[in-house]
């Protein structure tokens, strides 16, 4: 079998990555990354800034390289950075703005980086906005890959947001209530709120756009964005999901796992009858919220593996499980829960067939990753492009949305009652298993030689030669 966007003769492309900060931003880059790597005939590139944020973005990174040998680093050194600026902000968003601050310093990289000259850029649409005008100056072609789905690219790319914004309604597309947008963007003099309204005015100038999604899990905005629908002239959107694991580990993992860990632990357990428990790659969920999550858990009966975050930071983390879940918990469960607040590898974990459901946050990776494996979800989101993501979870119906469960900010606590009430309620609906196990099918069969996504990464590819 051929892979995708197979090279013939011809120039040699040169594409330099530019990701930015945050894990959910970081994996899916490594992914594509890992998806040209793989090809013998093109040069890769990836701007790096060191010391990232989180250890797992430094390990990921470190991963990446020493799997791939002929990947490039590109070091970027930002100028210093004053977050006194903006108390209170997620260090992650902070070196976003960092790194837009410091965006000018990419020209020369692009510019006079190692032989062949680079020819295409994908950036990471937090940076969007300062990235496309250089890769114009400088005639090189520039991607934008977009880590949510193509339903949050619909929004970005209205960026119509004014002030009292209310419901959004795009065009072909959907209504999204103003309830379901990223908090933000209620308020306009926040930064994120500039940054994406400054991203989302500049990529129409973009050359693609790549979309870890697939057309079988979001047909009518993928068709709007393409259609012209959402915006007239809106550049090609390759929809490329669900992206494969970056490194050949996922699949070898499971016979070197030691005892203990959550695959082994997994592999003891009946098919179907673990609860997968995370909440993303950081804090998503209250201290006192934490304790309803584990009540219900007990109370379910359900056995479950719990994905545990405390810090926005991981290098952060120095608690211990018992001080945040409670005295006596780890205890109570002995045998059928397990916590860890290790980092995992959750795309073989949601693959492994033990777990019967996945109770998630819904962040988009973590979305396409269960879609992947045919998992239903619980959702639960808690911020950000998370209602979004939540919305086409239901309509695909491979998945339950908890619509009116908390919302970040939001004072109430969902119950230890409520949650064990929904647990059991949605690992025995046989309809939502039977959906998402097609969902698995669909997105098998995008990614399969002559799928959906399969030919997006053709065309892709053979963009990427076109210079
Ligand atoms: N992830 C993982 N192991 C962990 C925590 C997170 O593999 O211990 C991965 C997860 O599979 C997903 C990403 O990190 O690919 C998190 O991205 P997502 O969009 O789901 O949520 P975010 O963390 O950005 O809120
Ligand atoms: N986003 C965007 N344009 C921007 C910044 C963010 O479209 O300039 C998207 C981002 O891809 C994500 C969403 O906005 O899908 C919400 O981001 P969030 O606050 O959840 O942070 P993240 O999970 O991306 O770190």
């Amino acid at each position: 079998m051929k892979s995708p966007g197979e090279l013939g003769s011809g120039a040699r492309p040169h594409v330099m990555f530019i990701p930015s900060a945050g894990m959910g931003h970081l994996l899916p880059f490594l992914r594509v990354i890992a998806a040209l790597a793989r090809h013998d005939d093109v040069d890769v590139s990836v701007v790096t800034v060191l010391p990232t944020v989180s250890a797992a973005e430094a390990d990921h990174l470190a991963g990446l390289f020493a799997a791939f040998p002929r990947v490039r680093r590109a070091d970027l050194h930002l100028l210093p950075f004053d977050a006194s600026e903006f108390p209170g902000h997620d260090p992650f968003l902070l070196r976003w703005e960092a790194l837009r601050r410091s965006a000018h310093l990419l020209r020369p990289l692009i510019a006079c980086g190692a032989a062949p000259r680079v020819s295409a850029i994908v950036t990471d649409v937090t940076l969007a906005s300062h990235v496309i005008p250089i890769s114009k100056e400088l005639n090189v072609q520039c991607h934008v890959h977009f880590i949510s789905c193509a339903t949050m690219l619909s929004l970005l790319a209205k960026a119509e947001l004014g002030p009292g914004v209310g419901d959004v309604d795009i065009p072909g597309v959907r209504r999204i209530p103003e309830s379901y947008l990223p908090q933000p963007l209620r308020d306009l003099n926040n930064v994120f709120t500039k940054q994406f309204i400054d991203n989302g005015r500049e990529i129409i100038n973009a050359d693609g756009i790549l979309v870890n999604t697939f057309d079988a899990l979001e047909p009518a905005a993928l068709a709007a964005l393409r259609d012209g629908k959402v915006v007239p002239g809106f550049p090609p959107v390759n929809a490329i999901g669900p992206l494969d694991s970056h490194t050949a580990s996922t699949a070898n993992a499971k016979q070197s796992e030691p005892a203990g860990s959550p695959v082994a632990w997994l592999g003891e357990q009946p098919a179907r009858s673990v609860v997968y428990v995370a909440f993303g790659n950081r804090s998503a969920v209250s201290r006192d919220q934490l304790r309803q999550i584990a009540a219900g858990l007990e109370a379910s009966g359900c056995r479950f593996l719990w994905v545990l975050k405390t810090t926005t930071v991981d290098k952060d983390d120095n608690t211990e499980v018992e001080d945040v879940l409670g005295c006596g918990f780890l205890e109570r469960v002995r045998g059928r829960g397990l916590v860890t607040k290790a980092w995992v590898d959750q795309e073989a974990l949601l693959k492994h067939p033990a777990v019967g459901l996945f109770l998630s946050h819904s962040g988009w990776n973590s979305v396409v990753e269960a879609a992947a494996a045919g998992m239903p979800l619980l959702a639960w989101p808690r911020g950000g492009d998370q209602r979004v993501n939540a919305m086409v979870v239901a309509s695909g119906g491979f998945g339950v949305w908890m619509e009116h469960w908390s919302w970040d900010g939001e004072d109430r606590l969902v119950t230890g009652e409520e949650i064990r009430e929904k647990v059991k309620e949605v690992m025995s609906d046989a309809a939502v298993r039977v959906r998402a196990m097609k969902t698995g099918e669909e997105a098998a069969k995008a990614v399969a030689e002559g799928g959906t996504s399969y030919r997006s990464m053709q065309e892709f590819i053979g963009k990427l030669r076109a210079t």
